[in-house]
């Protein structure tokens, strides 16, 4: 086994021994630059700037004063940026490829939100100013507000919660404020289909309510009789994605919101999968009491590493008294933020807390409205219509090749499973491995869990015919020659990438999350 200096593997662990000269003499492959840790540089004793000791003046800190030396290491201005861009070069971005991973709505980031969300009056703004002088920025809130509940029909949004799980907590805490308003706190029982995201299950019991799992029926859907079977007087609510993680709408959800409320409970709707139907359903007709948008998902706001999430979330009437604070209201000609509890309840508010220290994400609310603009509303239906339609097509381009889960049109995303690799010594995470060599970052695997071995792909709208036909042409020729015996195509892969099969196990159950010096066995090791 290769060994870095500092003991890291520089070749996979679990791959055969590559041919001659696969090994280079610099550890650089192609023009792909090897890149240390910016730790393992040993640059303890440099610094980027210097500034003179002053003269003369004796330090006024006393014992304070550091003896040792700091500990970071020192670059350059290039240095810096060389070990930054390097990096940002091992990495796959939207920027650079199809990014098809089902559930996740990796669409393209417009630039002219970047734009907006850079005018001084939205970034060089502090939450802390007089509230006089972001007069506009509140006017920017609310009006995103207005169009997140004309596009939902619904009468209350939180803009505060950071992300789609934060506003899945929100929604439930809501749901907890108004159970344990009517007296009713004996209701702990929450209904969440087998095939929900992990964070709905995680997010009921957070708030202190625990989950009854509902089967999925032979064609994706909530299993209704299942459904019937488990209502009762102990249920608070249903999580419940539309369209859900199988990429399929739930036909019988009047029906399920119906049973819901005449049960006493309250209907919570995993709004991820919105773009899927934005401008074309709205929640609030479906009965819905609560659900979170994904900002960085539907309105194109960046995900992740890109950019921090954002995930405002819709109340209906018998919910929204209980928003969270701080909001913002209009009053009068002017603008202003409600952020204590007098001051909500003399607004007939009941907020069950507070989750943020201010108001939300403002650089992704800038963005997501500069997105909703720039498309009206006759874009904002036709973007879902093209999502739902980008992935008919990849769903029709591969049901021969691949085992496509359920029988019919899908909406926004194609659910796979394994049975095309049945016998091929192939298994999903191999099939994924093998389009990181093609140039592609797999889609989501293994989820969700209610088909064997899936591959969710959701293309987005934001992709052309042409490039949606390349990567159908290349997962077509992987499907073959998976089926045609080449199976170390799979299991070698990927051969390409910079770092090859890691221990994802290894790393999520024993994280290393300090770097320590390398001992010097592990440098002489090989
Ligand atoms: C992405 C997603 C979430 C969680 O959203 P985050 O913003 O990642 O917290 C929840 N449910 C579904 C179905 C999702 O796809």
């Amino acid at each position: 086994m290769a060994m870095n200096t500092q003991g890291r593997p520089s070749r996979p662990l679990h791959t055969p021994d590559p041919g001659a000269y696969d090994d280079t003499f610099s550890g650089s492959k192609g023009l792909d630059q090897a890149e240390p840790l910016i730790f393992e540089r040993q640059t303890y004793d440099k610094t980027g700037v210097d500034f003179e000791a002053p003269k003369g003046k004796p330090s006024r800190l006393g014992a304070l004063e550091r003896s040792d030396d700091l500990g970071l290491p020192g670059l350059s201005e290039p240095e810096a940026m060389r070990h930054y861009v390097r990096l940002s070069r091992k990495n796959y971005a939207i920027d650079i490829g199809l990014y098809p991973l089902g559930s996740c709505t990796m669409k393209h980031n417009p630039r002219l939100n970047e734009k907006l969300a850079r005018l001084p009056g939205f970034s060089d703004i502090h939450p802390l100013q007089p509230q006089s002088t972001v007069q506009g920025a509140f006017e920017l809130i609310g009006d995103l507000a207005h169009w997140l509940m004309t596009l939902t029909n619904m009468p209350t949004v939180a803009m505060s919660p950071k992300a789609g799980a934060h506003g899945e907590l929100c929604g439930m805490m809501a749901i907890r404020a108004a159970l344990d308003a009517r007296g009713e706190s004996h209701r702990r029982r929450v209904l969440v289909p087998e095939s929900a995201h992990g964070t709905n299950p995680a997010t009921a019991v957070q708030c202190g309510f625990h989950v009854d799992e509902i089967p999925a029926n032979a064609i994706g859907r909530v299993d209704m009789e299942a459904f019937k079977a488990k209502l009762g007087d102990d249920v608070a609510a249903i999580m419940l994605t539309n369209p859900n993680t199988c990429g399929l709408f739930e036909s019988d959800i009047r029906e399920i919101a119906d049973l819901m409320h005449e049960a006493g409970g309250y209907f919570y709707c995993d709004g991820a999968n919105f773009n899927a139907i934005s401008g074309r359903v709205r929640p609030g007709d479906l009965g819905v009491d609560a659900m979170h948008f994904n900002l960085h998902k539907t309105y194109s706001t960046p995900h992740g590493g890109g950019g921090p999430g954002s995930g405002p979330t819709v109340l209906s009437e018998a919910l929204a008294k209980f928003a969270p604070l701080p909001f913002v209201i209009k009053d009068g000609d002017s603008w202003r933020m409600v952020e204590d509890e007098a001051d909500a309840k003399a607004q007939g508010a009941d907020p069950f807390g507070r989750m943020v220290a201010f108001h939300g994400q403002m650089g992704m609310f800038t963005r997501a409205m500069s997105y909703m603009l720039s498309h009206g509303a006759d874009g904002l239906k036709m973007a879902s219509e093209d999502a739902v339609l980008n992935a008919n097509y990849v769903l029709a381009r591969l049901k021969n090749v691949m085992t496509p889960s359920f029988d019919g049109l899908c909406m926004h995303e194609a659910l796979f499973d394994d049975r095309f690799l049945k016998d091929t010594g192939v298994t999903t995470l191999d099939f994924a491995k093998a389009m990181i060599d093609e140039g592609y970052h797999p889609m989501t695997m293994y989820f969700p869990l209610v088909v064997h071995g899936a591959m969710l792909i959701e293309p987005t709208e934001s992709e052309s015919k042409a490039s949606v036909d390349r990567f159908c042409d290349t997962l077509e020729a992987l499907a073959g020659a998976a089926k045609a015996g080449e199976t170390e195509r799979f299991t070698a892969a990927p051969r390409f990438a910079p770092a090859k099969r890691l221990d994802e196990t290894r790393a999520a159950r024993q994280p290393v999350l300090r770097w320590t010096p390398p001992s010097t066995d592990a440098q002489a090791a090989e």
